[in-house]
């Protein structure tokens, strides 16, 4: 069982900076997601852990320990790739049991282990099969047999299922989250997929540019990102923004924007200059009449949801509404938004505009 605490955590290659100050600690037993695109500072991040690529500054803590300048062999990680680089001319048992005897294990203690992981697993038939004939996700599953036999305190795993097909992907991921429940080890776990990290994380590190944009559960991001970057990285379609210039003191609960006031959270921090309200597909209600109105230009039928797209004054917005709800192209309609689902944004240091108590408010729905 392992906690990991990361503190100030920094890399440089040369001048290029690819982690800056991180900070977040990741729970015992938690499946703990690093999201961001690509260069962001993720799989750094992850071979920092590791101790495949050692800090240029910062701490990290394993079970209270520090371990950052330590070599991986001392850390007791292990390192899932997301190619997996078994042994061709070993069979799966000989490929799961490799660490073990190579650290000196009894016969004996092997082969209760290897039945023990292979039950785990559901490989306990293909046991004495060469790797060399099996399916991708046969070969997924021996190679995290041999990441799992050691028992070590964490998992490190680097985009595992990013080199196979939709469909499997999926059924993956959902293997691989039932045997974290199963097992109960800390595992964290680099993806850019923002679905697969709401599907499958107890907690998410969105990164953006070597930064640490935000930290939080599934739950959190999605209805109190932290910057423009994670509300748009998030969510699919993402949140609508709406640019205006206007000011907002604390207690104030209506905004300007052009002859619209719209009714936002309460108790926000001071801001004015260019500001950006923002607000989820989900979130905009259409109404016969209302403050926003706008032009349905198209429509996409999603089953028991449809998206539906809006020209306004303020631009192209999306809104997702039950399927049932009867919509033609070229309708006019007005908009309502609820001001508990609105998030306001400051747009030149790109931070949402915050307060403990319009963070509690906030919610689905
Ligand atoms: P991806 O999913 O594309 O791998 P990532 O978020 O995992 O993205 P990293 O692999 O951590 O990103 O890389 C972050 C940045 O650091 C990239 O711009 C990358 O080119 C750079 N980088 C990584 N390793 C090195 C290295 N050894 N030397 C120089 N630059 C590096």
């Amino acid at each position: 069982m392992a906690e990991i605490v990361i503190k100030n955590l920094r890399k440089d290659f040369g001048s290029f900076t690819a982690v800056k100050e991180s900070s977040f600690t990741i729970g015992d037993g938690e499946f703990f997601m690093l999201l961001g695109p690509s260069g962001c500072g993720k799989t750094t991040t992850l071979r920092m852990i590791a101790g495949l690529e050692l800090p240029t500054s910062g701490e990290i803590f394993l079970d209270g320990e520090e371990i950052s300048q330590r070599p991986p062999s001392q850390r007791d990680i292990a390192f899932v790739f997301q190619m997996f680089a078994l042994y061709p001319h070993m069979n799966v048992r000989r490929n799961i049991s490799y660490p073990l005897i190579s650290q000196g294990m009894k016969r004996r203690d092997v082969r209760a282990k290897i039945a023990e992981v292979a039950k785990i697993l559901g490989i306990e038939h293909m046991l004495e099969q060469s790797v060399g004939g099996l399916s991708g996700g046969d070969r997924q599953r021996v190679a995290l047999g041999r990441a799992i036999v050691r028992e070590p305190k964490a998992f490190m795993m680097d985009e595992p299922l990013g080199a196979l097909d939709a469909e499997f992907r999926e059924h993956m991921s959902e293997e691989l989250r039932a045997l974290h429940d199963r097992m109960g080890a800390t595992t964290v776990y680099v993806t850019h997929d923002q679905l697969e990290a709401m599907q499958m994380g107890d907690k998410i590190v969105v990164m953006n540019n070597a930064v640490v944009e935000q930290f939080g559960t599934p739950q959190d991001i999605y209805d109190k990102p932290a910057s423009l970057f994670v509300a748009d990285f998030i969510g699919s379609p993402s949140m609508n923004f709406i640019d205006f210039n206007g000011t907002v003191e604390p207690g104030q609960s209506v905004v300007s924007i052009g002859s619209h006031r719209i009714e936002v959270p309460q108790q926000l921090q001071q801001a004015s200059g260019a500001l950006v309200l923002g607000v989820r597909p989900e979130h905009i209600k259409l109404s016969d009449n209302g403050e926003l109105r706008a032009r349905v230009v198209a429509l996409e039928y999603l089953g028991t949801t449809q998206i539906i797209v809006l020209h306004s004054d303020y631009g192209e917005l999306k809104a997702r509404v039950d399927a049932s709800l009867a919509v033609s192209v070229g309708d006019q309609v007005a908009l309502g938004f609820r001001a508990r689902t609105i998030t306001l944004f400051d747009r030149s240091s790109g931070s949402a505009l915050r307060s403990s108590l319009n963070d509690g408010m906030l919610a689905h729905g």
